[in-house]
């Protein structure tokens, strides 16, 4: 069976993928070929830290990868938090302070568009190629909902009346930025694999 690494040491994120990729082409995370390091996210946009995993499998590993980066864009803020988002309110990467820290930041702001971006970055027998996925919508002005991470809580899509943290995981993945970007990869890759 033909392999491709996702350059990720979460398997939540490693067993949401492995149903959407095209049949033959089974997935490894980071840990599955022997890749224990946390590659440094040193670039400050979203595609140069995608890039960066990527590149770092590719030039130690020489296998055919992918890596994603995410963040959460608002307009009021200029993009942030953006390529930050993880880490908002600090090293400890916490879920509450990162929303505290961004509805405090929007107190008597006028717009609260917003919008979650994922890029993945590919590559396939040394080429690279992106694929970016976006959901816009707006920052509540308080939590709702007790599903999903990050900011979901506070991130209402367009077009819906639920926070991500009210949907199902099924909901949300009919919308989500990362799926909109799993799903252009995985057309890529189809494309591929039956030429
Ligand atoms: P990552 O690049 O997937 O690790 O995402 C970086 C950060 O963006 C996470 O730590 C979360 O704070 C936030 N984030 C990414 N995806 C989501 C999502 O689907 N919902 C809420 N927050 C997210």
């Amino acid at each position: 069976m033909k392999q491709i690494v996702f350059a990720t040491h979460n398997l939540n994120k490693l067993a949401e993928i492995q149903p959407l990729i095209p049949g033959g082409l089974e997935v490894l995370s980071l840990d599955q070929i022997g890749c224990v390091e946390a590659i440094a996210e040193t670039a400050t946009t979203l595609e140069g830290n995608a890039q960066i995993k990527a590149d770092y499998i590719w030039k130690y590993f020489r296998q055919d990868c992918f890596a994603d980066d995410t963040g959460l864009e608002v307009e009021a803020l200029e993009g942030a938090p953006g390529v930050y988002s993880a880490r908002f309110a600090g090293p400890e990467g916490l879920a509450n302070a990162n929303m505290a820290k961004l509805l405090n930041l929007m107190q008597g702001q006028a717009s609260r568009k917003a919008r979650f971006r994922t890029v993945i970055a590919l590559i396939l027998v040394g080429s690279a190629y992106q694929f970016e996925g976006v959901v816009e919508g707006k920052i509540l002005e308080e939590p709702r909902g007790e599903g999903g991470f990050g900011y979901d809580p506070i991130f209402q899509p367009d077009g819906s009346e639920l926070s991500f943290a009210e949907m199902t995981l099924e909901e949300k993945n009919k919308m989500s930025h990362r799926a909109r970007a799993i799903a252009k990869l995985c057309a890529f890759l189809e494309n591929i694999i039956r030429d």
